[in-house]
């Protein structure tokens, strides 16, 4: 039996996102967070930090970050578990993880032992085609990370080739500038056996079973119309 590891007596929303690298999920969650006011916990941003900082962890982590492999669960999973429990009290919009099946069966266990309640699991749904060529456009704002900036998504062009949030200096993603990588990294995602897809369907599943709610949004709408849709099916 696992020790809780969340205070379930704070009622709060619980939301997981999915979509591969590519799809928007940094734009939607931005969103999320600021409807209902929840710890944005991003796995990828997370490492990307201690790899900044140099850390330990940091150190363990960059090989894997740099050739598109997920970092080992050994590491992962308690890392993300920890950070729920010191970040998300008061409700978690968790994003990059899981993205696999374990990892998906170790977050719903360890919050079946705390007695918390997953509510909702958005998908936002993009052809690997489609997301291959928004990668190449993404781009990263050196003053705040999570600035949406892509040169090949409307409504989020950099302006003037700066942040369009801040005017901060933007530059590629080192994990982004390597073919292979970004291919790895699509390959794990959209792997419906054990990949990212397979942690989807166990969510879906779950939602089936009346244990959250599910709700798929189309990432190649424009990003104002996925915003309604995403906003309506919360309401
Ligand atoms: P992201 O910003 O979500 O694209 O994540 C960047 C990199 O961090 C990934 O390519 C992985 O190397 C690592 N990473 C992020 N989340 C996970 C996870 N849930 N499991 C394993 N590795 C992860």
């Amino acid at each position: 039996m696992l020790a809780p590891i969340f205070n379930s007596e704070v009622t709060s929303l619980n939301i997981l996102l999915f979509g591969p690298n590519g799809s928007g999920k940094g734009t939607q969650g931005a969103l999320l967070k600021q409807k209902f006011n929840l710890a944005h916990i991003e796995s990828g941003a997370i490492f990307r930090e201690h790899c900044g900082k140099g850390t330990e962890l940091g150190k363990q982590a960059g090989a894997y970050m740099e050739r598109g492999d997920l970092v080992p669960d050994d590491i992962t999973i308690p890392m993300v578990l920890e950070t729920l429990k010191n970040d998300g009290a008061k409700g978690w919009l968790l994003d990059g993880f899981p993205r696999n099946l374990l990892q998906a069966e170790k977050l719903w266990e360890a919050m079946q032992a705390s007695g918390l309640t997953l509510d909702y699991v958005v998908e936002l749904l993009l052809p690997r085609a489609a997301a291959e060529i928004r990668i190449t456009g993404r781009r990263i704002c050196s003053v705040d990370d999570s600035h949406p900036n892509n040169i090949h998504i409307a409504g989020i062009m950099p302006e003037g080739g700066k942040c369009r949030v801040c005017g901060g200096a933007l530059s590629g993603r080192a994990d982004d500038r390597d073919p292979k990588a970004v291919n790895k990294r699509h390959d794990i995602y959209y792997d419906d056996k054990n990949g990212t897809l397979a942690a989807v369907r166990f969510f879906r599943e779950s939602a089936a079973r009346g244990k959250c709610r599910y709700v798929a949004l189309d990432a190649q709408e424009d990003i104002n119309t996925i915003k309604d849709t995403l906003s309506a099916a919360l309401a």
